[in-house]
């Protein structure tokens, strides 16, 4: 199957794992094989390592729960904005459409992934065990975490990341079991108290699980001095990876810098919706309807519905948001590697995957290589 990659050079002002940002030339086929000092690399372009998305439903028309065709798509997509690697997310659905779009994932990465798309490093299970009480976009199919379903999910091989409300019958032992298997446990979509949240992280890393918050701040309570609540619990914790959706709808910048100031571990996600990619019109997320109108994406009930948002965007209005380049690359590289356990990518370093994002001075996208293999970028092209 693997063909040998040509070496390639590119140029540019390349961001080192120090946080430097230095004129250099990267070599690499596969991996990156050397980084060396180029005083005559060209200083409009910037070269990050790609970005990781641990938390994304669709984009370009397809959605992940609709099994391998509209996976590889939504991979094309995402691959087109700067995304190189990303976990599919499903949503909270009958029990059996669950499985079979986990099955979907499995398949498409057994078949040696996406070509001209991001690499698929398993699927994030958003959902069913969540609360009843705080859907947020997600349809009413809640579950609780049973033993059996738990073994079902394991049984495919394929969850790397999963969502679960801490106040749910059985989700501590859910927990602990799919930690095991190497899942990352991310707290959301609950109705707990910041002090059930603690309880249960404290647990959990204690335990040698990684823990995160899904999408922070949405789907859950807020934060007041006498009454916490999950954010406050989440962002207390040293230890717990927090996702936020940096898209200026979901989260106020004012409550990002909050959390960058509260915590190293942030990382942005998109959440991305499959109506990312294709303005305004009529859409579907979960079997549900959804208006797409300027920019946002909302159920009939008003309820956000997901995002449209890309993760080149989202690391614009990090910078936007007054963080600084170096800062908001981790946020969507290093940092999310991390949080699913992935050690051969997120940094630009010899030995590490050639997953590059070239940019111009304005932060936008002008190349990609996946695995060191350059993808479309055109527009139109999902
Ligand atoms: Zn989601």
């Amino acid at each position: 199957m693997t063909t040998p990659l040509q070496r390639q050079t590119l140029s540019g002002q390349v961001l080192l794992p120090s946080g430097e940002l230095t004129p250099a030339r990267l070599e690499f086929d596969r991996q990156i094989s050397t980084i060396l000092p180029d005083s005559t690399a060209p200083t409009h372009r910037l070269i990050l390592p790609g970005f990781i998305d641990t938390h994304v439903h669709g984009g370009g028309g397809a959605d992940a729960m609709d099994g391998p065709q509209a996976v590889r798509t939504l991979a094309r997509f995402h691959a087109s904005h700067g995304t190189t690697t990303l976990l599919p997310t499903t949503i909270t659905n009958p029990w059996e459409n669950v499985l079979a779009a986990l099955r979907g994932i499995r398949q498409v990465m057994d078949q040696g992934g996406v070509p001209g798309g991001a690499d698929i490093v398993g699927a994030h299970l958003e959902g069913p065990f969540i609360s009843p009480g705080r859907l947020g976009a997600q349809p009413p199919n809640t579950l609780e975490p049973t033993p059996e379903r738990i073994a079902e999910v394991l049984a495919l091989n394929v969850v790397r990341a999963v969502t679960i409300a801490p106040e749910l019958p059985g989700a501590l032992d859910a927990s602990f079991a799919m930690a095991r298997a190497g899942v990352r446990i991310g707290v959301g979509h609950t109705r707990a108290d910041a002090e059930t949240v603690t309880d249960f992280l404290n647990a959990l890393n204690a335990a040698g699980a990684t823990t995160c918050a899904t999408h922070l701040f949405n789907a859950m309570g807020g934060i007041e001095g006498r009454v916490p609540g999950p954010p406050a619990s989440l962002m207390a914790d040293a230890h717990t990876y927090l996702e936020v959706i940096l898209d200026n709808i979901h989260v106020h910048p004012t409550s990002f810098r909050l959390a960058c100031t509260a915590s190293r571990r942030v990382m942005l996600i998109t959440d991305a919706m499959r109506a990312a990619g294709l303005g305004d019109g009529i859409s579907e997320l979960g079997g549900q309807r959804v208006i797409v109108k300027d920019g946002q994406a909302h159920l009939e009930s008003g309820s956000l519905a997901g995002s449209l948002l890309t993760m080149d965007v989202a690391l614009k209005n990090a910078v936007k948001a007054g963080i600084s380049l170096e800062k908001a690359s981790r946020m969507l590289s290093e940092i999310p590697a991390r949080s699913v356990g992935l050690s051969d990518r997120g940094m630009l370093e010899p030995g590490l995957r050639a997953d590059l994002v070239v940019l111009d001075h304005d932060l936008n996208v002008l190349d990609v290589y996946v695995g060191g293999k350059k993808i479309n970028v055109s527009p139109g092209t999902p």
